[in-house]
């Protein structure tokens, strides 16, 4: 007899088990339940509507059903909820939202892929008709229509999560005047704190009201009112603070939540029933760094999740080797791409980890748009295995950061890393490439070859007026320099070496710490033992404490910031 399969959710992970259902059997039964008007569709490209990237929303629809009918035999059914799992006689219910009419569905076998609802705090004036938030392609036309008719300006996006740095991102683009908040001291959770600096610099030069540290509790109709009490004028609010998956089914027929409060899975997706399976956004996976439960809310493990979900139920096994979490945002001109751990997460779950802050050229420098990339790698003590990494830059930063991701996969450390053979040409990137030159200097760390401090640091050491050495020449040095500091170019060191003193903690620096690290060498070869490299140097530096002094009018620790 012939497979009968019901599918609830018909967009990343509901489409994927469709389409891969249908390969495996021409025969099966095959039907995709949609509660919304649409059906595979590009929720990653939703937020591009709004500065007119995309210019017409219908765009966003990738497949509708007559062509899900027509070149694969699957049934689509869109404005369709499935209200109820009745799992003893192995039926749904499902309601035709444009009829009011219910009816039931037999299965064989079941997937969900319902995804996951944004979050919603119950604050005053939440269910105003200014307010809004981006999951689909009727919350998006909603959004841009309103704000054209209503002629809005002034946006407030509440979220620093990729969603709302896309929708904030892109409503400046449109020519609106966006304000974003984040109860978080940074934005994206992704990258530490360090790196997320260089995001808030972006941000805030780009236009942006960047309000960090501080949450919504109050929205009236042309303004929002803070924790803090700070009022700020806001036509329209996009709810962008998380999602939470959408479980309400699975809890109902009584399926299995895991401890993170989504569905719980198996090795092969299946659920706590036999019958039934589930993907994307709603469930628990595990994460094969922390080797704890997590949630990941993206769109590749929701596919890749569906195709082994479906080869399942047909008897083909695939592997569940667990995820890392790695994604991509664009920030205005600069790109940021993380995968696996960062020294947060690593922290968090007790990993002993070190790590590498360095901001090579993402090419040759004598090639057109070169730039540095900053780019954080954390691995394993005293393994050296890869842990994460982060990249921001305006150049390729995903290429770099999905090499880490490959690595981290295959289980490898520094040592693979310094041995990997990339490709060159200086158009790309560098003979040495950004990674490779990582591992490298992990390697140095992990060796304890030489010492270093974070940039996080520095203020703390400039204020104590700590022996700061600036290794970059005289004239690079007058441009800008750490308070403080004293200068003594690289091309000099070796005549001047008697004025550094070896009694003393002397942290070195340059503009990236190519410099301050030859430096180093000369000085712990000539029986230095005192002295530390201030990783990822002046540039690393300037793009640390440039948005914190921007917003609280702090007294600078440099003269003048350097960002190229
Ligand atoms: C604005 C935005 C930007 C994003 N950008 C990226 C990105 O750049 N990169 C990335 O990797 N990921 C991105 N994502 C996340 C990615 O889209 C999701 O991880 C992915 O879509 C999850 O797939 P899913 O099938 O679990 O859920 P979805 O794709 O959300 O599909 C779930 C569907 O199930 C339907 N449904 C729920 N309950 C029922 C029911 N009872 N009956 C019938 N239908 C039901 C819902 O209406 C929904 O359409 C983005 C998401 C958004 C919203």
């Amino acid at each position: 007899m012939n497979k009968r399969i019901l599918i609830i959710g018909g967009v990343a992970g509901g489409a994927s088990v469709a389409a891969r259902v249908r390969r495996l059997d021409e025969s099966a039964e095959i039907i995709m339940f949609e509660k919304g008007p649409n059906v595979s569709f590009s929720n990653c490209s939703l937020p591009f509507h709004l500065s007119g990237i995309v210019e017409d929303s219908e765009s966003l629809v990738l497949m509708d059903p007559l062509v899900f009918k027509n070149q694969y035999n699957i049934i689509a059914r869109t404005s369709s909820e499935v209200t109820a799992i009745n799992r003893q006689e192995k039926t749904v219910t499902v309601k035709d939202l444009l009829t009011g009419k219910e009816y039931k569905e037999s299965y064989d076998k079941l997937f969900l892929s319902p995804g996951a609802n944004p979050i919603l705090p119950r604050i005053e004036g939440i269910d105003n008709e200014n307010v809004f938030t981006v999951r689909n392609v009727v919350d998006i036309k909603k959004l841009n229509t309103y704000i054209k008719e209503n002629k809005s300006n002034k946006i407030a996006v509440i979220g620093g999560g990729f969603i709302g740095m896309e929708v904030a991102e892109n409503l400046e683009l449109g020519g609106y005047k966006v304000t974003l908040v984040e109860a978080l001291d940074q934005v994206m959770a992704p990258f530490d704190y360090d790196m997320a600096q260089i995001l808030h610099k972006e941000m805030m030069d780009k236009g942006i009201n960047l309000v960090l540290g501080d949450g919504i509790q109050k929205i009236e109709e042309s303004s929002i009112e803070l924790a803090s009490g700070k009022k700020l004028d806001a036509e329209v609010v996009v709810m962008a603070i998380g999602v939470r998956p959408e479980i309400t089914l699975a809890k109902e027929s009584g399926l299995e939540i895991g401890e993170t409060g989504a569905i719980k899975v198996d090795h092969n997706y299946r659920t706590s029933d036999k019958n039934i399976y589930a993907v994307g956004d709603a469930i628990e996976v595990y994460n094969k760094l922390t080797r704890k439960q997590s949630r990941l809310a993206l769109a590749g493990p929701a596919q890749r999740q569906a195709r082994a979900a479906a080869d399942h139920v047909f008897g083909r096994g695939s592997r569940n080797t667990g995820v890392i979490g790695s994604s991509c945002v664009q920030v205005f001109d600069m790109n940021a791409a993380s995968t696996g751990l960062n020294e947060k997460s690593a922290k968090a779950a007790g990993i002993n980890y070190d790590f590498v802050y360095i901001i090579p050229g993402d090419k040759v420098g004598l090639m057109p748009n070169s730039n540095p990339m900053h780019f954080k790698l954390i691995f394993e003590v005293p393994t050296g295995s890869i842990l994460g990494a982060q990249a921001i830059g305006k150049g390729n930063v995903d290429k770099r950061i999905d090499v880490i991701a490959a690595m981290i996969t295959m289980g490898a450390t520094l040592e693979d890393l310094k041995e990997l053979e990339l490709c060159y040409s200086p158009i790309f990137g560098t003979a040495k490439d950004v990674v490779n030159f990582a591992a490298l200097v992990g390697i140095n760390i992990l060796n304890g070859v030489f010492k270093q401090v974070p940039v996080t640091a520095v203020r703390e050491l400039v204020e104590a007026n700590a022996f700061i050495v600036d290794v970059r020449e005289k004239d690079e040095y007058e441009e800008g320099h750490l308070v403080n500091s004293v200068n003594i170019p690289l091309s000099e060191l070796r005549q001047r070496m008697s004025e550094i003193p070896k009694d003393t903690p002397v942290y070195l620096h340059c503009r990236s710490s190519q410099r301050s690290y030859n430096a180093l060498m000369a000085l712990i070869n000539s029986g230095y033992d005192n002295v530390k490299n201030i990783s990822g140097s002046y540039l690393g530096i300037s793009n640390y404490e440039y948005f914190n002094d921007q917003i609280t009018g702090r007294n600078k620790i440099v003269t003048e910031y350097n960002f190229n």
